[in-house]
C-alpha cells in the first residue's frame, strides 16, 4: 500500500508521518522549496524569519506528547514571550522551531520521502489507484490513495473528477494576511510580542528574542485582515512603506529601521471552518485535511492531519 500526500505544512506532515509509521509508503509533496507551509521561515543572510506562524500553542495534551516523542529539544524549543496587548490562552506559554519555524516540520517528514517544489495541478483515476500530474502535466506517478492537505482554496481546483467532494469545501471561507519584516539598527525597547499596537496591525513579533536566533533587531509585522483584504492586489513595495508607516506612528524610536521583506498570505488564517475534523472518501481513497476542517491555528492542523490518518487506517482513537 502506497499514498501520496499533497502539501507539506503541519496537517501534511502529521498524516504522512503517521501514516509512515504505519508501514504505508508515503510520498509528500510541496509546491514550495521546503517545508512548513505557513508555519514558514526565509533565510536572511544566514539567519531565519519567521514571516508565517511565529509560534504555536498545544492545549491538548496528545499534541504535546505527538510533538515531545518525535521532535529532540534542540529543534523545538519552549517560549513565553514577554506579551503587550490581549492574547489567547495558548500565547503565553507556546512552541517554537530552532532555528526556524519550519524546522518542525522538517524534522517530523525525515522518514517520508519529500519532493519539494513539485505543483501537483491535476489528479486522474487509473483503474484502482490516484495519478498526480506536475505543473508541466507530467505523470508524477500513481499511488494505492491520495491526501491534499491544502487550505481549502486551492484544494478544490484538484478535485474536478469529484465535484461532490469539492461542493463540500465551498462553505470554507479564507482570509488574507500581508506580512512585513523590519530590521532595526539600534534596539527598541519593545516587548516580544505586541497585540494591537496599531488599528491596522494584528501583531508585533519580535523574531530576535526568540530561542537560537543570531541576528539582532528583526521585528515582523502581521496586518490586520481589513487592513490586508483591502490592499490584496498592491504592490508588496507599497506595502512594505505603509506599514513601516504603522509601525513608525506606534513605534516612534524606530526611525531607522529597514523593510526587508514582505510576503502576502492569499489564505493565511480560516474565517470560516468546515466543522468536521477531515473529510475521507473510503470508497475513493481520497481525503482532505487542514486547518480549515476545524480551525485557524497550527493545532487545529495537527488534529486535521491526526484525524485523516485515524481514518485511512480504521484506526480506534487511542492507537495513534
Ligand atoms: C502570518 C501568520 C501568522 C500565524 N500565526 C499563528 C500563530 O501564532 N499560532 C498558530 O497556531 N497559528 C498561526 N497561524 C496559522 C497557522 O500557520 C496555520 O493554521 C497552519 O500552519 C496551517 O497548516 P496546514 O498544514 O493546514 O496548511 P499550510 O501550512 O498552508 O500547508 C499547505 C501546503 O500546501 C502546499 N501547496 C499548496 N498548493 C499546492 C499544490 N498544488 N501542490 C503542492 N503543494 C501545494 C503549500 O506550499 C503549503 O506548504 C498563522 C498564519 C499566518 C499566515
Amino acid at each position: 500500500m502506497n499514498a501520496a500526500v499533497v502539501g507539506a505544512g503541519m496537517a501534511g506532515v502529521t498524516v504522512a508521518r503517521l501514516l509512515q509509521e504505519a508501514g504505508i509508503a508515503v510520498t509528500l509533496f510541496d509546491k514550495s522549496k521546503g517545508s512548513g507551509g505557513r508555519l514558514a521561515s526565509r533565510q536572511w543572510h544566514g539567519d531565519w524569519i519567521d514571516h508565517g506562524a511565529p509560534y504555536f500553542g498545544a492545549e491538548q495534551p496528545a499534541f504535546h506528547r505527538f510533538l515531545r516523542q518525535r521532535l529532540a529539544s534542540s529543534v523545538l524549543a519552549t517560549w513565553q514571550p514577554g506579551i503587550a496587548g490581549l492574547v489567547a490562552a495558548d500565547e503565553q506559554s507556546c512552541y517554537v522551531g530552532v532555528p526556524r519555524s519550519s524546522a518542525v516540520t522538517r524534522a517530523l517528514l525525515a522518514p517520508v520521502c519529500f519532493q519539494p517544489a513539485t505543483r501537483v495541478t491535476r489528479l486522474q483515476r487509473d483503474g484502482s489507484r490516484w495519478q498526480l500530474f506536475n505543473d508541466g502535466d507530467s505523470l508524477l506517478g500513481s499511488w494505492d490513495l491520495v491526501l491534499l492537505a491544502l487550505p481549502a482554496p486551492q484544494a478544490r481546483p484538484l478535485l474536478a473528477a469529484l465535484p461532490a467532494l469539492a461542493t463540500q469545501l465551498a462553505s470554507v471561507e479564507m482570509e488574507p494576511c500581508w506580512v512585513t519584516v523590519m530590521q532595526t539598527a539600534t534596539p527598541v525597547p519593545l516587548p516580544d510580542v505586541e497585540i494591537g499596537a496599531h488599528p491596522h496591525l494584528r501583531r508585533i513579533t519580535h523574531n530576535s528574542a526568540k530561542p537560537g536566533r543570531s541576528r539582532q533587531g528583526i521585528y515582523v509585522l502581521q496586518a490586520s485582515t481589513a487592513w490586508s483584504q483591502n490592499h490584496l492586489e498592491e504592490p508588496p513595495a507599497e506595502i512594505g512603506e505603509q506599514m513601516r508607516q504603522f509601525w513608525l506612528d506606534c513605534r516612534p524610536p524606530a526611525r531607522d529601521s529597514q523593510i526587508l521583506f514582505c510576503h502576502r498570505w492569499r489564505y493565511g488564517f480560516t474565517r470560516q471552518a468546515l466543522g468536521q475534523a477531515c473529510l475521507w472518501q473510503a470508497a475513493e481513497r481520497i481525503g482532505l485535511c487542514g486547518d480549515w476542517c476545524l480551525g485557524r491555528r497550527v493545532e487545529d492542523a495537527w488534529l486535521s492531519g491526526l484525524n485523516l490518518a485515524r481514518q485511512v487506517l480504521g484506526s480506534p482513537a487511542a492507537t495513534l
